[in-house]
C-alpha cells in the first residue's frame, strides 16, 4: 500500500487557522473545522489529525503521527525527542517573566525564594537554574496571569505577543526567557517512502514563504540610470530589462525582498524610477 504521511495539527487554538492555511497554499486540500478528528486530504498522500497541541510532541515521538506543527515553546516544554523540520513563521510570541506592576525590579535575583505560576515549568526551571536562582514554581495549567492577586504566586512565567493581558491583569512584563514560533516537528528516521513525502512537502512550504517574503515589482527607468536601478534589483537570477516605446527608456522587471523593500523603493525612486508597480506573487520556486 502507498505510503500516506500522518500529520497532527492544533485542533482549535492559536495555531489552528494558520497551520490550516498553510496547506491551503501548498495546494493540500482537506476537510477542516468540521469536528472530525481526522481527515484525509484528496489531493496529496496525507492523513491530518486534530489534537490538542500539548499531545502533539508525544504522538509524533510514538509514530502516531509522522508530522506535527506546535509551537517551539511546546515541544521544547514536553522535552520529547522530535526532530525540527521546518520553522513556519506564524504563532510567533514569548514566554516572559511578569510581577505586579507596582513592585520594583531590578533583575532575575529578584525572584530568589518566591512562588513563580506558570504552564512551563521545565522552560522555566531551565531558566532559573541558569541564572542561579531558587524560587518555587507552581504548575498551573491556564490563566496564570491571575495568580498574583489571588496570593498564589509574587511573579508569573507566562506566554505573551502584544502583552495586553498582562496589562489588564496589572501586570508588567520584566524578562522574556524563550522566544517561539510555530514549527513543523517529524518522528526521527521516517522510512524512505515517507521522507520522500516530507521533501515534497517541505519544497511546497519553501515556495509559499518565498513567495509571502517577497514583491514582484516592474517600473520604467531611463536608460542612463539602468545600470544604478538593476544594481538594486538583483532579482532571483538577474532583473529583466527590456525597451519601452519611448526612446530613452526601459520596464524593469524583477523581485523584491519584503526586508528591504522601503528602502530599495526609497533608492529606486531617487535613481530616477517612475511608474513602480509591486504585485504579490503566489509561489516562487527556486
Ligand atoms: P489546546 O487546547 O490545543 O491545548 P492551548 O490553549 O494550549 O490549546 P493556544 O492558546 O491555542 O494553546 O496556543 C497554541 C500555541 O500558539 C502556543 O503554544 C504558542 O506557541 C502560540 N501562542 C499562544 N499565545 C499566542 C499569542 N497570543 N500570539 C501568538 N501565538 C500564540
Ligand atoms: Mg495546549
Amino acid at each position: 500500500m502507498a505510503s500516506l504521511l500522518r500529520i497532527a495539527l492544533q485542533k482549535s487554538g492559536r495555531l489552528s487557522e494558520d497551520s490550516y492555511q498553510l496547506f491551503k497554499e501548498c495546494g493540500i486540500r482537506f476537510d477542516y473545522g468540521t469536528g472530525k478528528l481526522k481527515s484525509v486530504s484528496s489531493n496529496f498522500p496525507a492523513e491530518f489529525l486534530f489534537l490538542r497541541d500539548d499531545d502533539i510532541p508525544g504522538y509524533v515521538e510514538d509514530g502516531v503521527a509522522d508530522l506535527g506543527i506546535v509551537g517551539e515553546n511546546v515541544a521544547v516544554e514536553t522535552g520529547r525527542p522530535v526532530q525540527t523540520v521546518h520553522k513556519l513563521g506564524f504563532s510567533k510570541c514569548r514566554l516572559s517573566i511578569a510581577i505586579p506592576r507596582g513592585v520594583d525590579w531590578v533583575g532575575t535575583q529578584d525572584l530568589q525564594g518566591k512562588n513563580i505560576a506558570t504552564s512551563y515549568p521545565n522552560l522555566l526551571g531551565t531558566y532559573l537554574a541558569g541564572e542561579g536562582v531558587q524560587a518555587e514554581i507552581h504548575e498551573i495549567s491556564g490563566s496564570v496571569e491571575i495568580a498574583p492577586s489571588i496570593g498564589l504566586a509574587e511573579a508569573v512565567c507566562d506566554i505573551v505577543s502584544s502583552g495586553s493581558t498582562l496589562l489588564s491583569n496589572g501586570l508588567k512584563e520584566v524578562e522574556t526567557i524563550f522566544r517561539s514560533e510555530a514549527i513543523l516537528i517529524a518522528r526521527p528516521a521516517l522510512d524512505a517512502d515517507k521522507q520522500a513525502l516530507v521533501d515534497k512537502l517541505l519544497f511546497r512550504i519553501k515556495s509559499v514563504q518565498a513567495a509571502k517574503n517577497n514583491k514582484y515589482i516592474v517600473l520604467n527607468a531611463p536608460n542612463d540610470a539602468l545600470d544604478q536601478i538593476t544594481a538594486l534589483l538583483p532579482g532571483m537570477k538577474s532583473p529583466t530589462v527590456t525597451p519601452l516605446a519611448t526612446e530613452g527608456w526601459s520596464s524593469v522587471h524583477s523581485v523584491l525582498n519584503e526586508n528591504e523593500f522601503w528602502e530599495n523603493i526609497e533608492a529606486i525612486r531617487a535613481a530616477g524610477a517612475e511608474g513602480i508597480l509591486v504585485i504579490p506573487i503566489e509561489k516562487m520556486i527556486y
